[in-house]
This record gives structure tokens, C-alpha cells and sequence, in this order.
């Protein structure tokens, strides 16, 4: 009896102390994969990570529209906690940004399992490496929103994900340019004061029914420095995609969707014995998309698109090899990675050449040269035992066949860097205030002219202006049509000169052009007097010297 009374003792004093431990397990770990994390737990995991390991330092990178703080934990041996301590220890900085869409939920697992592996598991000899910045839940408030009818064909988790867009009904991945949530707004503001050199964004995708567990894509705006999305395609993802394959026996390959030559969508399934004219097509080159606004800011960036109808659980995983491999890839490229985005920061910054770098405005879909082989998959259907919907998962198929791919963009119309613009006095008062202040959250330097000068400019005669009668996203997506000419402005003290030697020179670009395919004018945040027949309320400045 009382051998039986110390042994009990015993065992009770041995499990004292782990059952003080913090649980650092995922939601979707302690429940063998039927449920994905919430904010409490990764609250949980986070505030472990910090009580377990001096490596981790945590901030909130700002708040919801709700008011949640968003996450960001910061992994780095030694720790650092300002940007300032990680741009001295002259490292690659390294963004992973996971469940933007808040009912792709893998990344937000993934990247919980990960920060355990670099603080204490096999992954830490990437914190001497590194610098590396994991925000597990950028869409807070949707995630809190689990629906077992959220993307219900998704193979699981059964018990259901948040909503895609956050609590106001935006979509954050299309929020990157105007700015319209609190989220992008928290998030733009990460980028001026982190910087990292390269950004990671996790999602799942649903599309065509093809053969692979990931697919991914390098920036594809082509106005974004040229030699960085080349970097991105031979020097990292090319080596990536085969360690995925050698490493990990995942296939993963370009982003992409069965579509017709025509642009039509082929439908999600394929026939590979008859194809047809089905193209492998990509998505979209615009910056509202997070992938090509880090590019605009000359930084490295690649989605990650783990395939929907791969279960939970090796989903998670496909996305965890993923990101590890891409941290191994920036490792091992260091260096010309921290070059090649400092000499893209330059490129507007340096003298101007004789030749002024041309930016595109209008931009169109490219065809590779030569058909490639693309894997073609089916699915087939599985009831949720939560919903009683029908998930879809991937059969064994992966068919190859070779197919023109249409991966890429070109400019089809474009028109040189000027030396800046300009807002007069009045309109940077009034109607374009809205527009300033866009400028300010993005970090585009800008500064007030001291006195009333006549300068040499370029101003737009609007000839057309068309809104969508519909609303996206809250908006009229709006385009405007008409000229450039030559003309002498007198500016009074007040007005605003946004100069183009700065490393944001390409978005201020982007934002400001009259007929750019998505910036102030596209989302209405300039709008006012825009009509047949007037002029353009911002001026290109061709010389600036007057200015200085
Ligand atoms: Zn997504």
C-alpha cells in the first residue's frame, strides 16, 4: 500500500514539470488533422516559442478591423528585435506570410511547425543564416470565422476554415495597392519597416484538375526589375522544384490553369488522350496581388499554392518542405540576393542614363516559346463526415502533356521613368488628398515645393474615362484613355513634387500613371474631375533641377 502510495507520488512529480510545459502543438496536430488552429492557438504556440527559446521575438504588426493584433514572430540567432539589429547583422531577411485567405489554412500550420524546427529542431542552423519573419494569421478576423460550408469541396480539414475575405468583405490579396482594409494597411507597413528581401505567401488553390501537390509563382509583373524574377525562376525555384522531387517526392511546378488558346477556361478536367488546344495558363500580372506588389517594391517574391484536393495533412507538409527549401535556396544565394535587390533599389536612384528605363502600361499574356509538359490529374469525390458535402481528392494520376504554357507577361505599351511628378497646391488639398495619403502608408517619399515656379511637364488630356458599372472589392474599377503633351506649369509653394529617384520609383509608378491597370485612378482613390476633355490633376516633371 504504501510502495503503491510512492510510486503514485513518484509518477506525479515526474510529469509535474512537462505538464507545466507549453503545449507547442498546432490545432491541427492535437486533433489528428480534423481542425486547423485558431487565434487562441496560435497565441498559444507563439507565446510558448517565446517562453522556450531566446531566439523568438514577437510583435504585433498592427490590428484588424476587429481590433486583433496581427502576429509576427521574428527568428534569428542572435535574437533581434528592430530592423535595425537584423539589417546589421547583413543577412538575408525572410517574410512568410501565411492564410492571407483564411480558409487556406495549411500555411498557418505550417509555418507554427516550422518556427518550432528553427528554435530547437533541425531547421536551427537557418537562424545563423537568416533573418526570418513568420506572420502565421495575416486574415485574424476571417480565420475566427470556421464554416464547415467554407470551401467545402477542399479534402478537409473536415471540421471546417475561416472565410477568404477579412470581417469588411475584402479580399486582402487585392487589397495590396489601394489599401482599402486595416490588414494591408498593418501589412504595407511591416514592408517600410522590416524590408525583407524576399516574401513568401501561402495559400491552397482549387483550379484545374492537374498532377501536382504545389504550384508556385515568381513575381509577373514585368515592371518590376527584370533581373529579379529571372533570379527567382533559374536560381531558386528551378533548383526548389527539383529538391521537392528528389528530397520530398512532392511535384510542384508554375502556378497555372487549363485554359484555351483562346483564353476561354478549358473546364477543371482534361483529357489527356484528347486535349485539345488546352494551354497551361497563369494568373495575373497586376499588383493588387501580393506576389508582384513586393515586386514593385524590387523584392523577391513567390507564391505558394499547396493543391486543394491533397489531404489536410500532407498539405501542411507539402507547404513545410516547401518553405524550408526556399529558406535552404536563400541561404545558399545570400549574397547575390542581397545584391541584386540592393542594385534594383538603384536603378532610379543612380544618374540618369541617356536612355531612360521604359514601364509598362499596358501589359499583356505571354506564350513560352515551346510546348512543356504539364501533369494532368483528376479527382475523385469523398463525403465529409462534418458537412455531408463532397470533398474532392487527387487521384494517382499525373498524366504529362505537352502543352504551350502562357507563364509570363510583356509590356505592350510603355513610357520612361520621368524625374517625378507633381500635385499642385490645391488638388493636394483637396480632391487628391486620399491619394497622398496611399502614398504615405506605401512609403513613397515625397516633398513640398517652397516656392511658385514655372516647370517643364507633361500633362494627360483625358480623352475617355469608363468605370465598371459593377463594384470589385468595393470599388469601380476605372481606366482612363488619352495623350501626353508638353506644357509649362507654375506651381505654387505647397504643391507636392513626388521624385522618381527613390528605390519605390516603379510603384509610384504604377499608383500615379493615368492609364496604369491598377493604381489610384483603377480604384477610384483619384476620381474627381476625371472626364472627357479634361486634364490629368498629377504632372510628369521632366527636369527637375528647378524643384531642388
Ligand atoms: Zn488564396
Amino acid at each position: 500500500m504504501r510502495l503503491r502510495t510512492v510510486a503514485a507520488l513518484s509518477a506525479l512529480l515526474s510529469t509535474a514539470p512537462a505538464a507545466q510545459a507549453p503545449d507547442l502543438r498546432t490545432r491541427a496536430e492535437i486533433t489528428n488533422y480534423e481542425e486547423t488552429s485558431t487565434y487562441a492557438d496560435i497565441t498559444r504556440v507563439i507565446d510558448g516559442l517565446v517562453a522556450t527559446s531566446p531566439l523568438v521575438h514577437t510583435e504585433s504588426f498592427g490590428k484588424t478591423e476587429e481590433g486583433r493584433d496581427l502576429p509576427l514572430m521574428v527568428i534569428a540567432d542572435p535574437k533581434v528585435t528592430t530592423p535595425e539589429a537584423a539589417r546589421k547583422l547583413g543577412r538575408p531577411i525572410v517574410y512568410v506570410q501565411a492564410n492571407i485567405h483564411s480558409g487556406e489554412v495549411e500555411g498557418k500550420e505550417a509555418v507554427l511547425m516550422l518556427a518550432r524546427r528553427l528554435v530547437s529542431g533541425d531547421l536551427r542552423p537557418l537562424t545563423r543564416q537568416l533573418v526570418i519573419l513568420i506572420a502565421p494569421d495575416y486574415n485574424a478576423d476571417g480565420n475566427e470565422k470556421v464554416d464547415v460550408q467554407n470551401r467545402s469541396a477542399q479534402y478537409g480539414p473536415v471540421a471546417g476554415v475561416g472565410t477568404r475575405e477579412n470581417s469588411k468583405g475584402l479580399d486582402l490579396n487585392r487589397d495590396y495597392m489601394k489599401l482599402d482594409s486595416a490588414e494591408a494597411r498593418a501589412l504595407v507597413g511591416l514592408y517600410n519597416r522590416w524590408d525583407p528581401h524576399v516574401a513568401v505567401d501561402l495559400h491552397t488553390t482549387n483550379g484545374s484538375y492537374h498532377g501536382y501537390h504545389l504550384t508556385y509563382s515568381p513575381i509577373l509583373n514585368p515592371n518590376a526589375d527584370a533581373r529579379l524574377i529571372e533570379f527567382t525562376r533559374e536560381r531558386m525555384l528551378a533548383p526548389i522544384t527539383e529538391a521537392m522531387l528528389k528530397g520530398h517526392n512532392w511535384r510542384a511546378y508554375y502556378y497555372g490553369n487549363f485554359s484555351r488558346e483562346t483564353g476561354r477556361p478549358a473546364g477543371a478536367r482534361v483529357d489527356p488522350a484528347n486535349p485539345g488546344d488546352v494551354t497551361w495558363r497563369t494568373f495575373d500580372h497586376r499588383p493588387r496581388f501580393g506576389n508582384n506588389y513586393a515586386g514593385l517594391r524590387n523584392r523577391i517574391a513567390i507564391l505558394s499554392e499547396a493543391y486543394s484536393y491533397v489531404d489536410f495533412k500532407r498539405r501542411v507538409e507539402v507547404t513545410e518542405d516547401f518553405v524550408e527549401e526556399i529558406w535552404r535556396s536563400v541561404v545558399a544565394n545570400g549574397k547575390q540576393i542581397m545584391t541584386l535587390t540592393a542594385q534594383a533599389d538603384r536603378v532610379f536612384t543612380a544618374p540618369p542614363t541617356a536612355k531612360p528605363v521604359e514601364l509598362g502600361v499596358d501589359i499583356e499574356f505571354r506564350a513560352g516559346p515551346t510546348p512543356v509538359p504539364i501533369l494532368v490529374g483528376d479527382v475523385t469525390k469523398v463525403v465529409n463526415p462534418r458537412s455531408g458535402r463532397e470533398m474532392l481528392a487527387m487521384t494517382d494520376m499525373a498524366q504529362p502533356v505537352l502543352m504551350p504554357e502562357v507563364g509570363t507577361f510583356a509590356a505592350t505599351r510603355s513610357r520612361p521613368m520621368p524625374r517625378g511628378w507633381l500635385i499642385p497646391a490645391a488638388s493636394a488639398n483637396g480632391r487628391l488628398a486620399g491619394a497622398i495619403e496611399r502614398l504615405r502608408w506605401h512609403g513613397i517619399q515625397f516633398r513640398e515645393v517652397s516656392a511658385a515656379l514655372p516647370v517643364p511637364v507633361e500633362r494627360f488630356s483625358i480623352a475617355d474615362y469608363t468605370r465598371a458599372p459593377k463594384p470589385f472589392q468595393n470599388r469601380y474599377e476605372a481606366r482612363l484613355k488619352g495623350d501626353y503633351d508638353q506644357a509649362q506649369l507654375t506651381v505654387p509653394a505647397g504643391s507636392l513634387f513626388i521624385p522618381a529617384n527613390q528605390p519605390l520609383a516603379r510603384l509610384a509608378f504604377y499608383l500615379l500613371e493615368p492609364d496604369s491597370d491598377d493604381g489610384l485612378v483603377t480604384w477610384n482613390v483619384i476620381e474627381e474631375g476625371l472626364a472627357a476633355g479634361q486634364t490629368y490633376p498629377i504632372y510628369r516633371v521632366l527636369d527637375a533641377a528647378r524643384l531642388k
